[in-house]
């Protein structure tokens, strides 16, 4: 059986938001999809997967809904255990990001940059600044050649962080997400804030892949469900590094931290002769605490 995952986004405006959830769960059902799906009055964020014959057909039927129809489907192989099942929820934003309400990529977004133009950038020398919007544990496993992580944690972050790009204010600065999604708002804000000249990867590093597997984005890429990473083929450099150990790899682990739970890099070795361990000393510290106090 050939499974197939879809990634899709749009931030258009849905009136009513509960009727496209329930329309979206039938036709899910309809066609044995699992995944997640956020809804919310600014757009929609897809991810799904199913047998490849039945995500198609998807395709077919929910591009009928003219709001949607020029909504650009990305496509991966999938091995039909990426989510665990369906979950389609309402929320305030797609992503979740607590920017002002003018910070609107409907009203006011950068430029969507098409994958051969930043290919083409990075031929050519351009003189351009490309600026991580992911987390900085999927920055990890792979980026882009040259490209800045701001060590955020999560897209709220941005507002903490954004004063480390001070001094590429006025430079050329091309936002990079997974899907292209988080971009259209990181980059909206970054306007927002006075940057004068924001491009976003269109379609993200998803499609830059696809179409240039194994160059210029170094490395593997994370992605939200249980494949954790994935490539396009191509002879890949690893840039991952054993956070122990700073062996080359591209295995993630959850820090035994169950409060942080948060997902780092380690190497067979080193998870073979300590376990998966903690993501930080200050993890370790905490957790030491806890049984302290349950011995007491
Ligand atoms: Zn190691
Ligand atoms: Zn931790």
């Amino acid at each position: 059986m050939k499974y197939q995952v879809l990634l899709f986004y749009k931030y258009v405006t849905v009136k009513n938001p509960q009727e496209l959830k329930e329309y979206s769960l039938d036709l899910c059902k309809k066609y044995n999809l699992t995944g997640r799906v956020i809804i919310a009055e600014e757009g929609i964020n897809y991810t799904l997967e199913g047998v490849f014959e039945d995500t198609e057909a998807f395709v077919t039927e929910f591009l009928k809904d003219a709001r949607f129809s020029d909504t650009h489907i990305k496509r991966s192989e999938g091995k039909g255990v990426s989510f665990p099942g369906l979950s389609i929820k309402v929320r305030k934003e797609i992503v979740g990001t607590k920017f002002p309400a003018e910070v609107d990529p409907r009203i006011k977004t950068g430029n969507h940059l098409k994958a051969e133009e930043l290919h083409e950038w990075y031929r050519t020398n351009k003189d351009f600044v490309v600026v991580d919007m992911r987390n900085s544990y999927e920055y990890a496993s792979g980026h882009f050649r040259g490209s800045e992580d701001l060590g955020m944690s999560a897209s709220r972050e941005l507002k903490e962080v954004v004063d480390k790009l001070e001094d590429v204010k006025d430079k050329t600065i091309v936002t990079v997400c997974t899907g292209g999604i988080k971009c259209e708002k990181m980059s909206a804000y970054l306007l927002h804030k006075g940057f004068k000249d924001v491009h976003q990867l269109d379609g993200g590093i998803h499609t830059y892949m696809e179409k240039y597997p194994a160059k210029d984005f170094l490395g593997t890429l994370y992605t939200y469900d249980e494949r954790l990473t994935m490539d396009f083929g191509g002879d890949r450099e690893i840039v991952g590094t054993c956070l122990r150990c700073k062996e080359k790899t591209e295995k993630y682990q959850n820090c035994a931290n169950a409060e942080c739970n948060m997902l780092f890099l380690i190497c067979d070795e080193c998870m073979s002769e300590e376990g998966p361990g903690f993501c930080s000393n200050l993890c370790e510290k905490s957790t030491a605490r806890v049984v302290q106090r349950i011995r007491v």
